[in-house]
């Protein structure tokens, strides 16, 4: 079923009796030529573009809970192509052009608004950093504009310029950076993949990896077991422990992060506004709501709740930020579980198990790699042959030292 305006009128004035499911309900078969599991962004734009880019159907994605459930559905959502590093940026600035499309491409309002984004700097030597970085995004085609204290004041006039400790000297702007409504976006996936005859088996926990002769052959789930050709894991915070069920040991630690919600106001804030003394970033969801959110908690852990020294941490950077945030009532807090690698940097490749491949190591910023992320995955599984712009996502660079260290803070999983 299409969705255009005519149909909306059409359903409107004829009692909205005639809307479909979104997605089926399938059993599972006895054996698929791929099987993906999880069912989250990265698991499910993979199987849309295995059907839409490679003509694969007999594909499943394998997911223990809903669609949806795990951290494409608790995220910030911010979307930007603002990274650096040679191996990052073309990987980003690939993921935010499919994002430029996406509603149109799944004929799905995944409501990508592109407000803008912009990183602010403190101090002289942070200024030379956000420089570079900037001409760097505009030699990988992407946008950027370094903007003086009072070029930052036109656009933001509420923040605390004069703070004593961290006044503003200026920050860089990313127009074409945003946000997107997060599980529209895996809605939007579920019903393309789906509707090219991709099975999305939810309720569904993998709970045993089959290898025979050191070439994966299917997968034990809670619904009984599953044979498939080849095998992707795409389960975020979960890796290190699916990865574990086929005997490997991943480069990755699962750490929390949290984000907080205002009650609804106001338009009030209509960019993503990232702090760049203290890990603090914000922007307004389209209800109104402040959305906001910090630095992982430091432990690692599968807990999907945060701990209260790092909520009362990212109050006081928004306090210290825009002190006007104190007169908003946060109405909600949550938190996910972070697939942290030691690099900061994805992970999309083959494993030594024959026909298993892994997707994690998207740490906090897997939400706007999701279009790229399926893109290559999907481009891998199909063909054999790593897409150009994920080709530096290899499993052996931490074995190597070749590392793709952005914030270069180092070898340290919790530092990125
Ligand atoms: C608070 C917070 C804020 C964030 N903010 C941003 C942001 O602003 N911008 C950004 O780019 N990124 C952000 N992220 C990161 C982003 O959400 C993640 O990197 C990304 O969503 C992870 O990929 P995913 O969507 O595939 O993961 P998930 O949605 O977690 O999908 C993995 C799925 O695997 C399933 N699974 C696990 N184990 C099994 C099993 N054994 N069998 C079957 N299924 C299994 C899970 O149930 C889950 O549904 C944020 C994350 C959090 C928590």
């Amino acid at each position: 079923m299409r969705y255009s305006g005519f149909r909306l009128l059409a359903q409107g004035l004829t009692g909205n009796r005639g809307w479909r499911p979104v997605w089926r309900d399938p059993e599972p078969k006895p054996h698929y030529d791929i099987v993906i599991v999880g069912g989250g962004g990265h698991g499910l734009a993979t199987a849309y573009y295995l059907a839409r880019e490679h003509g694969l159907r007999n594909v499943a994605v394998l997911e223990k809970g809903y669609l949806g459930g795990g951290n494409v559905g608790r995220n910030t959502t911010i979307v930007r192509a603002n990274y650096f590093l040679p191996g990052n940026s073309e990987f980003y600035s690939h993921s935010l052009k499919l994002w430029e499309g996406l509603s149109q491409e799944l004929n799905f309002n995944v409501m990508h608004s592109q407000r803008g984004l912009i990183n602010l700097f403190h101090s002289d030597g942070q200024r030379d950093a956000f420089a570079r970085r900037g001409n760097a995004m505009i030699n990988q085609g992407d946008d950027a504009i370094l903007l003086d204290r009072e070029g930052v004041r036109a656009i933001l006039p509420y923040l605390d310029f004069e703070q004593a400790r961290f006044p503003i000297h200026g920050g860089l702007y990313h127009p074409r950076g945003g946000t997107a409504r997060h599980d529209a976006v895996a809605w939007g996936y579920a019903r393309g993949a789906d509707s090219r005859g991709v099975d999305l088996i939810q309720n569904c926990e993998v709970t045993g990896i089959d290898i025979e002769g050191g070439r994966v052959r299917g997968v034990q789930t809670s619904r009984g077991p599953i044979r498939a050709g080849k095998v992707g894991i795409v389960v975020a915070g979960r890796s290190g422990q699916v990865a574990a069920m086929a005997g490997l040991r991943l480069p990755i630690e699962s750490h929390i992060l949290q984000a907080f919600v205002t009650e609804g106001l106001k338009p009030v804030i209509d960019h993503v506004v990232s702090f760049g003394m203290g890990h603090f970033y914000i922007s307004q969801s389209d209800k109104g709501g402040l959305v906001f959110g910090g630095d992982l908690d430091f432990h690692a852990s599968y807990a999907q709740r945060g701990n209260l020294p790092m909520a009362e941490h990212v109050m006081e950077a928004g306090m210290t930020l825009m002190p006007m945030i104190g007169k908003a009532r946060i109405l909600r807090s949550w938190g996910g579980i972070m697939d942290m690698t030691p690099d900061g940097s994805p992970i999309i490749d083959r494993t030594s198990v024959d026909g298993l491949y892994v997707n994690c190591g998207w740490c906090y910023g897997g939400f706007k790699a999701v279009p790229g992320s399926g893109w290559s995955f999907a481009h891998l599984l199909a063909t054999g042959r790593h897409h150009d712009p994920a080709a530096r996502f290899r499993l052996d660079r931490f074995a190597r030292g070749d590392l793709l260290d952005e914030e270069g803070t180092g070898s340290c999983h919790n530092l990125h």
